[in-house]
């Protein structure tokens, strides 16, 4: 990615203990997206990780996903496509159920939302455990299409999310 100013990044993203819920720390990137020039070159940085590579759609994870990754598909000028948490999408979708800390999630994705051999980067604000980020993969790869890579604001590199990504190229902006 990009060289820049890491620090200013670091010192805007606010800690929030105990949110949602005892015991984890919330990374709270609204202050990023509040000042234009930390948000500008964040997205900036993060689209260069499609490099010179012909880039054809950007997958944005829901929710926070959807903030970063629609700037990227701007940026590189290609179409946006949203993953959704299950039953938000009214077209017809393919679905996968992943696990989290405590019970099960399920995202889906419109079937008709990206083409087969097309070529995408998946983008969303953390990479925690990962659980998300490998079923987002693994919907796109059943509609047939290719994962450039993965792109996240922050990477929890502690609770080693990259390792169910082993497959996947990842790229993040800051690594706690
Ligand atoms: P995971 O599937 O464990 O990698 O969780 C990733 C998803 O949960 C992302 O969409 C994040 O927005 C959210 N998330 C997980 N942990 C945190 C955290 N500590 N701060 C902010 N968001 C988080």
């Amino acid at each position: 990615m990009k060289n820049i100013d890491l620090n200013r990044l670091e010192k805007a993203i606010r800690d929030v203990p105990d949110f949602p819920k005892p015991g984890i720390v919330f990374k709270d990137i609204t202050p990023v997206l509040a000042d234009a020039e930390l948000f500008s070159m964040s997205i900036h940085a993060m689209a260069s990780t499609a490099k010179n590579t012909k880039i054809d759609k950007v997958v944005g994870i829901d929710a926070r996903g959807f903030i970063f990754g629609a700037a990227i598909a701007h940026l590189l000028n290609v179409g946006f496509v949203p993953v959704r948490k299950a039953g938000k999408l009214p077209w017809m979708t393919e679905s996968e159920s992943y696990s989290l800390e405590y019970g099960k999630s399920k995202v889906e994705i419109h079937k008709d939302a990206i083409l087969a051999e097309e070529k995408v980067i998946i983008v969303d604000d953390l990479l925690a455990t990962g659980g998300t980020a490998e079923a987002t993969i693994k919907l796109v790869k059943s509609l047939g299409a290719n994962v450039h890579s993965a792109c996240f604001f922050i990477e929890l590199g502690f609770l080693n999310g990259k390792g169910k990504l082993s497959h996947t190229e990842v790229e993040s902006l800051l690594v706690y």
